[in-house]
């Protein structure tokens, strides 16, 4: 009797463990309250999430911080409000962290990532927490049911490989294009692989790091051009007729990437800027030369409900292998190490953080 209600008070605990970032380097597993949800929300106990670019750039967190990161979740409903309709406690679940109000001027015209709802909405604290609370509007428009098949690793790579084919979707590739990744990090590798799927006829990747690099050609890339040793735009040029790619993407988040970006995409070309610099960088553009070459270039900021769905499907049809691209899972208890592993590792991909 007594062993029986000791579990059922740790079931009911109201405190959990959330790591908060303050710093790259200075990330700490601490005691927060367990979220309250309302009648219209569920609760979720994060099983695995995963670590993002973006979680990794300073500039982009320090304004916010101390904050509780984590933007690509998967887990179990262990609660669900009473008015909560198609979802149940026990359901395994990807849940989209931001989401547009789908009614707003930029929400008709497509452009769901610009809606002033997108921003605001938010799981709370964040998916690198034992538990999260995801509000209605999150409930409502994107949490996925994960099918058997999947595994809560796979599914944490929905948001990351929905961001890129948002990217897909609006540039336009045609049959026989060459198209050049510049980056060959998590990003650079999915865009390779839902390349691999297209009617592209070459890809070709840049990076610095010879383990990405390889990956990169195990998974789809025709070449591979390491920018520590090899000259990028010669070696480009030389395979496809002098012109340049037809599509330049540019996952490094730096501005010499978008530089070489621009060098490397051919007249008429496309360049899509898959990265941000920190506000204050500039990179000179020529009106001049972007006139006359008439290269488009097509920001892809995040993702929306409609991408993360053709992201599930991507995955759970094995054409995105997914289970790929994890190279390394720590627990929750061991986020700082996990972190550090995604910054300093030369041989890592996603890293994956998880809770039992
Ligand atoms: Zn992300
Ligand atoms: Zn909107």
């Amino acid at each position: 009797m007594q062993h029986k209600s000791f579990r059922l008070l740790n079931a009911h605990r109201i405190v959990m463990k959330a790591a908060v970032y303050y710093r790259l380097d200075n990330i700490k597993v601490k005691d927060m309250p367990k979220p309250k949800i309302g009648q219209d929300e569920i609760l979720v106990k994060m099983k695995a999430c995963g670590i993002c670019g973006s979680d990794l750039m300073e500039w982009y967190l320090k304004s916010r911080a101390p904050l509780v990161l984590g933007h690509e979740p998967a887990g179990i409903i262990v609660e669900a409000g009473d008015t909560v309709e198609h979802f149940k406690v026990g359901d395994r679940v990807f849940v989209h962290h931001h989401v547009a109000c789908l009614t707003c001027h930029y929400c008709i015209r497509g452009d769901y990532t610009m809606c002033e709802q997108f921003g605001k909405t938010h799981i709370t604290p964040g998916g690198f927490a034992e538990y999260f609370r995801v509000p209605a509007p999150n409930l409502q428009i994107d949490t996925l049911k994960i099918p058997d098949n999947l595994s809560f690793e796979e599914a944490t790579l929905i948001e990351p490989v929905a961001c890129c084919i948002r990217a897909m979707r609006k540039y336009h590739i045609q049959p026989s294009d060459a198209v050049a990744i510049i980056g060959a990090g998590p990003s650079g590798i999915i865009n390779t692989i839902l390349l691999k799927n297209s009617a592209a006829s070459k890809i070709i990747v840049s990076d610095i790091v010879d383990y990405r690099l390889k990956v990169a050609e195990r998974l789809g890339a025709d070449l591979t051009i390491n920018l520590r040793n090899e000259n990028f735009i010669k070696k480009l040029k030389g395979v496809t007729d002098r012109r340049g790619a037809d599509l330049v993407i540019v996952t490094a988040p730096n501005v010499e990437a978008f530089s070489e970006g621009m060098q490397a995409c051919r007249r008429g070309g496309t360049l899509c800027l898959f990265a941000p610099t920190p506000p204050e960088v500039k990179a000179h553009v020529s009106p001049h030369r972007l006139f006359f070459s008439e290269i488009t270039v097509i920001p892809s900021y995040s993702t929306s409900h409609v991408e993360t769905r053709m992201a599930l499907e991507m995955i759970s049809s094995g054409r995105v292998k997914a289970k790929e691209l994890i190279t390394h899972r720590f627990p929750l208890t061991q986020i700082q190490e996990a972190f550090k592993t995604a910054v300093e590792s030369k041989e890592c991909l996603k890293v994956v953080v998880t809770n039992e």
